[in-house]
């Protein structure tokens, strides 16, 4: 159980002090010293609040959201009531106003319990995004404010059926008729998108332009007539996560939704990326953790040829690659979660950080499993669920190939900056 301190009074507590010694602050303490692995007293607080969360309430009924596909709505309820959903709303609106940094810590730790539980709370954070880069007070007091009073869920409306990796193709349109915007189309693969109270749509306002000037982003109240949620998918893994397609069929929108200026909507679903992209790491870096603590406890009880199979080399080397996987994957989240949080420009760090976080999530889910042998390839353990909720890790936020694309033409922009 945990301990009363763990309440909703903590959460004030929590958001009391960090509006005096937030998150920022740890920031900005950490920018005059330079580069700092040692964590603050308030960070461990954040680590530990989260770990202890994760291992007393996530993880035991983590098998049971995956089997069941039940959205797990208590737990999610309790985590927001502990200020561990949207971490990064600004104080102002609610918030505990995290920087990505401490978000980061935060996260890894709920995905060591369930990265599909984790996933969930994560796409808040992904709709939230867009609002924290170009909401304006009215928008961000009404729709964050809103997630800050209530264990509310978002879901960020980008991809579609024929367009996922190519976002300047996506064909869903908004149309301004009188002083009210009109959006028709289809997404696809929408997280929470049958929970959300709001959606963060992009659509397409400029038939003719480039895609900087072709579209805009909207805050959609989900109960706006016109929009339908398809059926929950059947996924390979996170399958306590809401992933669904919807559809909009003339769906009226205020003027006053529209995000930033019309026509600058592909910029701000884009730079959304900075702030969650090491997060989605970081969550990868949770599971690859899980995956090794698993395989590592096992090894030391499993025995063959007179032998635990730790003592095999090969064995041993599978731990030794997850630990360096881990370790460098999380320096990665932690670089990339810093420099968003200096307000320096972090896209090169966090495609490095998503694309290397995710390939040693799946390669130390698949070590684990086979450490595991026949057992790994069982429901009764634990391994084969972090290696079949691995694989989206490479896919969602950009797959792997994307992130090498951003990483790499970075390096022909910047031929001597390294
Ligand atoms: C479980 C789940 C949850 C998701 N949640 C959300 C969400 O909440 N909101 C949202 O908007 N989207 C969401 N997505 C969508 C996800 O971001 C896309 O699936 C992803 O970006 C890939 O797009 P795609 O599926 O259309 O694949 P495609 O773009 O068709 O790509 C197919 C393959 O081609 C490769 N490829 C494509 N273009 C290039 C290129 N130029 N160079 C090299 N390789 C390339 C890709 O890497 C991939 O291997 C989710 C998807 C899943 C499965």
């Amino acid at each position: 159980m945990l301990r009363p301190l763990f309440t909703r009074q903590l959460r004030s507590n929590i958001i009391r002090s960090t509006s005096v010694l937030s998150a920022r602050t740890f920031a900005s303490a950490v920018s005059t010293s330079g580069p700092c692995f040692t964590l603050t007293e308030e960070q461990q607080n954040f680590q530990e609040l989260a770990r202890k969360f994760s291992h007393e309430e996530i993880a035991p009924k983590a098998a049971y959201h995956d089997q069941t596909g039940e959205y797990p709505t208590d737990i999610i309820k309790k985590a927001w009531e502990l200020g561990l959903v949207n971490t990064h709303i600004p104080a102002e609106f609610g918030g505990l106003g995290l920087g990505v940094f401490e978000s980061s810590l935060v996260t890894e730790e709920l995905a060591w319990g369930c990265t599909g539980i984790q996933t969930a709370i994560e796409a808040n954070g992904l709709a939230e995004a867009p609002l924290i880069v170009a909401g304006n007070k009215e928008q961000n007091q009404k729709y964050l404010g809103r997630m800050s009073e209530e264990p509310l869920m978002a879901a960020y409306c980008v991809t579609e059926p024929g367009a996922g990796s190519d976002v300047a193709g996506i064909g869903t349109k908004a149309e301004l008729k009188g002083d009210k915007w009109v959006i028709n189309g289809q997404k696809m693969w929408i997280t929470n998108g049958g929970k959300a109270n709001w959606y963060f749509v992009l659509a397409r306002t400029d038939p003719n332009a480039k895609p900087g000037a072709a579209f805009t982003g909207f805050i959609v109240d989900a109960n706006t007539p016109g929009i339908t949620p398809g059926r929950k998918e059947i996924n390979l893994g996170q399958r306590a996560s809401d992933t669904r397609g919807i559809t909009f069929e003339e769906v009226v929108v205020p003027k006053e939704n529209v995000l930033g200026t019309p026509g600058k909507g592909f910029k701000i679903a884009m730079a959304a990326f900075d702030i969650t992209r090491p997060l989605v790491a970081a969550g990868a870096v949770g599971l690859a953790r899980r995956a090794m603590e698993e395989a590592l406890k096992y090894s030391l009880e499993r025995k063959t040829m007179g032998q635990k199979i730790f003592n095999h080399q090969s064995v041993a080397f599978m731990l030794a690659d997850a630990a360096i996987g881990v370790e460098s994957a999380r320096n990665m989240v932690w670089k990339a979660g810093w420099l968003r949080d200096q307000n320096q420009r972090n896209t090169y760090y966090a495609s490095i950080a998503k694309a290397l976080a995710s390939d040693v999530a799946v390669t130390t889910a698949s070590n684990a499993v086979q450490i595991f042998g026949g057992n790994g390839y069982n429901t009764e353990y634990p391994v084969e669920k972090l290696y079949r909720d691995s694989k989206i890790f490479q896919i969602y936020e950009g797959t792997s190939q994307i992130q090498r694309l951003i990483i790499s033409r970075y390096l022909a922009e910047n031929l001597t900056q390294f």
